[in-house]
């Protein structure tokens, strides 16, 4: 079963591609871990992708492409895989397709988990943190018993640069531009599944597990 999984951020992504490992023991596949795979064992390509990283640059295309090969060619990839954040742009997604190709498998599924611009703002934008213990709460959801303070240390509560609205509106932006392509390319190809992320995460993972049901028979 070999799975793309889109999402924007605070989908609730990572809580379902874990449930995702855990049913059909298949490997999730994220990007970034994958370069630091890559430049952790000093493959080739690892090297090369760390020469840009170091720079701070996007790694090229043929690099990624390349280490996406390498992961995807691995044993524990035989029954399947969770493609998460690869790929980025039309170009990624027909490499693919030719490795794929190679490989004699495809993409049976592209699950898009789909939620609202605000209630994404809703769940970042509101959210606290610990200084001292890193508990999480969110102002609206779960909200502390005492303005500022963790119900758990007593730590005081603050926000995370990367959970300002600004922060969140540019990444939203930045999603959508990636992404959008991406799903129309996918719909052609009629893999795509949308998934409703504004319920809790047990519907959510009712919906993907019965997706994902639907395609193994
Ligand atoms: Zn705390």
């Amino acid at each position: 079963m070999n799975l793309i999984l889109l999402g924007p951020p605070g989908a609730g992504k990572g809580t379902q591609a874990k449930r995702i490992v855990e049913k059909y023991g298949i490997p999730q596949i994220s990007t970034g871990d994958m370069f630091r795979e890559a430049v952790a064992k000093g493959t080739e390509l690892g090297k090369k992708a760390k020469e840009y990283m170091d720079r701070g640059e996007l790694v090229p295309d043929e690099i990624v492409i390349g280490i996406v090969r390498e992961r995807l060619s691995q044993p524990d990839c035989e029954k399947g895989f969770i493609l998460d954040g690869f790929p980025r742009t039309i170009k990624q997604a027909e490499a693919l397709d030719e490795m794929l190709d190679d490989m004699g498998k495809k993409i049976d599924a592209v699950i898009n988990i789909v939620v609202p611009d605000e209630e994404i703002l809703k769940r970042i934008v509101y959210r606290r943190v610990c200084k001292e213990c890193g508990a999480v709460y969110n102002l609206i959801y779960s909200p502390p018993k005492q303005d500022g303070i963790c119900d758990k240390c007593g730590g005081e509560l603050y926000q995370r640069d990367d959970d300002k609205e600004e922060t969140v509106k540019e990444r939203l932006r930045v999603y959508k531009e990636q992404t959008e392509p991406l799903i129309n390319y996918y719909s052609q190809k009629e893999v795509i599944y949308n998934i409703d992320g504004t319920k809790d995460i047990e519907e959510v993972w009712k919906q993907i597990e019965s997706v994902l049901e639907k395609i193994r028979s």
